[in-house]
């Protein structure tokens, strides 16, 4: 079941509070500043920093 867009876009870093960044193959919400990847289950975003996975941030600039 892929997230609802509503939902994504309200969707914000447990960390940073930021937007998240959607990918849908496979879904992930990622944080470019905070480098972490959240899951999604089935629908249902994993926003927990403990739950996340790190991710190279992106270059700056
Ligand atoms: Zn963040």
């Amino acid at each position: 079941m892929p997230l609802d867009e509503t939902l994504r876009a309200v969707l914000a870093c447990p960390r940073c509070k930021q937007a998240l960044d959607y990918r849908p193959r496979p879904e992930t919400l990622d944080c470019a500043p905070c480098g972490l990847r959240f899951r999604v289950d089935d629908g249902v975003p994993i926003l927990l920093i403990d739950e996340a996975e790190a991710i190279r941030p992106a270059p700056a600039g």
